[in-house]
């Protein structure tokens, strides 16, 4: 396999020269293509382009040639079928732009990941998720009738009481859609259906677009709300990415389906961008290579996540490479020389649920990363308990992180309940000053 990747990187690179932006960059960066020959020699390789200078490409293809898709774009424009992006953050959104070729590659990695998940042609499957350019829209609808699903696009924009209604209506085996609101449709069966919807019959819960289903915590409250449905987390869809989390109960992240179509596991370091080997455990900013891909193909693209590499078996008994998502570089706090991530803060506090409630916010006078010691972590108290064991809490918190991450954090402890909850991605930190 490792042969088969090594002449893939070849070809994509020799391909890759077609767009003027790669031409540049290689020559910029002194990195002659022709001597990048293995998979394994990307990793001495800076990184090529980020999401800011993504935008910019777009932007300056609009005004010289017409067309947003950067000049890295290795395709004639004419042969572009298809355009997604991700739901992703403010300002311009990033574009994904695909050929034919590459809509049946995506197409052919979301069929491993309904595989993986035990789903099989003839399944029936209802999807929730909002029917937009976004990976989770339109095109897995594509993909999943390609692979032979009895898929009913519902969409998230039809509300909630068509959802359930449409659920008992077509009695599917899979339920598609975001874990939040996977969890609002358990709250709501009871008043629309006046039955649960653990009583629908759904198997399987196909969740993305939001992280952490594949958490065990999570996991769970969703599998008994539905009962006892396995729940997936996805992350993918396009160039070739398609992770698949598994049900070991110690999570070890999300499986690499595709390592033929997109190398996904290559790391550096946040600070110096130096490269760190894909060794059990590791940590570090992901830096992805897609392979095989045709329109605009990224290469050494970071777009600013940090993983967390597996690759020892799997507690399930699946071999294969995984990868848990532990939070975005622009998070990365590092204290004393410890570089510390506050979604690890975070699992210091939902280890110890239920005393705790498992919410943390941690308070900085001046943005990250670096912060003066102590760290100030603010933790709520799980349900019901009295204020006058905060102080055996914060104690019992503070001992843990410095048992778990090394360091000692200043701890105040808080009611439950205190924080905002949000569907979305909870931001951890406050940063107080400037
Ligand atoms: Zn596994």
């Amino acid at each position: 396999m490792s042969d088969d990747r090594d002449q893939a990187l070849r070809d994509q690179i020799g391909y890759l020269g077609q767009a003027p932006f790669y031409r540049r960059r290689f020559a910029e960066l002194g990195v002659d293509p022709a001597r990048v020959r293995t998979v394994a020699d990307l990793d001495d390789l800076p990184i090529f382009l980020t999401p800011p200078e993504h935008r910019r490409l777009q932007d300056a293809s609009l005004a010289a040639d017409g067309h947003p898709f950067g000049d890295f774009l290795c395709a004639d424009v004419r042969d572009v079928v298809s355009v997604s992006s991700t739901s992703g953050t403010t300002g311009t959104p990033i574009l994904y732009a695909s050929t034919a070729a590459d809509v049946a590659l995506t197409d052919e990695s979301w069929a491993r990941a309904f595989r993986f998940m035990g789903m099989a042609p003839g399944d029936g499957v209802v999807v929730g998720f909002g029917l937009s350019m976004y990976l989770a829209g339109v095109p897995l609808i594509r993909a999943l009738e390609r692979a032979g699903m009895r898929t009913v696009p519902v969409g998230a924009e039809s509300g909630t009481g068509k959802l359930l209604r449409m659920l008992a209506l077509m009695r599917p085996r899979v339920l598609a859609c975001t874990p939040s609101y996977a969890e609002h449709l358990i709250e709501r069966a009871p008043e629309v259906l006046g039955r649960s919807a653990a009583s629908l019959g759904i198997e399987i819960l196909l969740c993305a677009g939001e992280p952490g289903a594949g958490l065990p915590a999570v996991r769970d409250k969703l599998a008994e709300g539905w009962g006892g449905a396995r729940v997936h987390d996805i992350l993918g869809g396009v160039h070739g990415v398609i992770n698949v989390s598994c049900d070991a109960t110690d999570y070890q992240g999300m499986h690499v389906l595709a390592p033929d179509l997109c190398v996904t596991t290559q790391l550096v370091d946040p600070t110096t961008k130096a490269g760190i080997p894909t060794e059990d455990g590791a940590i570090g900013e992901r830096v992805k290579t897609a392979l095989r891909w045709q329109a605009a193909p990224p290469f050494r693209y970071s777009v600013g996540d940090v993983y967390q590499v597996f690759t020892d078996p799997c507690p399930c008994g699946r071999p294969g490479e995984r990868i848990k998502v532990i939070g975005r570089v622009d998070d990365l706090l590092i204290v004393k020389g410890v570089k510390v991530y506050p979604s690890a803060v975070k699992d210091v506090a939902a280890s110890l649920v239920p005393d705790l409630a498992g919410e943390i916010r941690i308070v900085l006078d001046r943005q990250p990363p670096r912060v003066v010691p102590p760290l100030r972590v603010t933790v709520e108290a799980g349900q019901g308990i009295p204020p006058e064991r905060h102080p055996e809490l914060a104690a019992r918190f503070a001992d843990a992180m410095h048992h778990r991450l090394s360091i000692r954090p200043a701890v105040t402890i808080v009611p439950a309940g205190t924080f905002e909850r949000s569907a979305h991605k909870t931001r951890l930190l406050e940063v107080t000053g400037r």
